[in-house]
């Protein structure tokens, strides 16, 4: 159902929207959760009162309890209709499945979760209340995510636009996006961006205008192959507004050095590098 991608705040957003359609106000029928710490635990005959996004966490409350899953690289929810009692047949390998979640029309599976974890709803906080404002959220504030970003100005943009603490819902591609559309480079600090309060805007902008599709685009051309973004996935191509040949990198960040480096994409002439200037 879902086109692969990697998920971004949109795409957990999308899914939220899915899976409030199929579960919310809905008694679950059937209830397996395939990880060890929670494997005796049922919901079935419970209500599935609310079903929520944040950043890019998604939470379904259930039974005074909330379902708590993060879809990290490849994470997914699939939705399988139900008729007579059974599931269409899934499309990803059973051993894949973290949870099922059934109800009398629909099936929800989680494959390949980040995280699934069940917590009370009393500590909810404690899985996402480290998440600074949520692009798309109800609670969204610029004014906020703009202090947090702008609380370490030294760090690397790239970096922070990763940060969920500083906002929530950017993933790879928006951060590199987001530096192109900026005009400036990924390794450049906080307080080297030139208009901090409009990237944020623009960050709140782009994965407005992709939270309904299922392919996203960061150009507002088509949604498909090198049209669909400015310097992600573009290594060795010409940039679209100067036609120099796009780099690619990775960006390590020093507070986690265990942490894998991420890509980054961007435009020598749009965006120079930092001390390069
Ligand atoms: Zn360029």
């Amino acid at each position: 159902m879902w086109v692969v991608s990697v998920p971004e705040g949109d795409t957990v957003w999308r899914q939220a929207r899915d899976l409030r359609a199929v579960l919310e106000g809905q008694v679950l029928t059937g209830c397996d959760f395939r990880v060890p710490a929670h494997a005796t635990l049922d919901f079935t005959g419970q209500t599935v009162t609310a079903v929520e996004s944040r950043g890019k966490h998604l939470l379904m409350f259930v039974g005074g309890q909330v379902i708590h899953s993060h879809l990290a690289m490849e994470g997914h929810w699939d939705i399988y209709p139900v008729a007579n009692g059974r599931a269409a047949k899934w499309r990803k390998p059973a051993f894949a499945a973290r949870a099922v979640l059934t109800t009398e029309q629909a099936s929800a599976v989680g494959f390949s979760l980040g995280t699934l974890e069940v917590l009370p709803e009393a500590i909810v906080g404690n899985a996402v209340g480290h998440l600074g404002p949520d692009l798309l959220g109800p609670d969204w504030d610029a004014d906020e995510a703009l202090r947090r970003l702008l609380a370490a100005p030294g760090r690397a943009i790239g970096l922070a636009l990763l940060d969920q603490r500083n906002l929530a819902g950017i993933g790879n591609i928006y951060r590199n996006e987001l530096c192109f559309l900026s005009r400036v480079h990924p390794a450049a600090t906080v307080a080297e961006v030139p208009e901090l309060p409009r990237m944020v805007d623009l960050a709140k902008r782009l994965l407005e205008v992709n939270k309904d599709r299922t392919q996203r685009s960061t150009t507002g051309g088509p949604a498909r192959g090198d049209a669909a973004s400015w310097v992600y996935g573009l290594a060795g191509k010409p940039c679209k507004r100067c036609g120099a040949i796009i780099k690619h990198g990775t960006l390590a960040d020093p507070a986690h050095p265990a942490r894998a480096a991420r890509d980054i994409y961007w435009c020598p002439r749009c965006q120079p590098e930092p001390g390069g200037r």
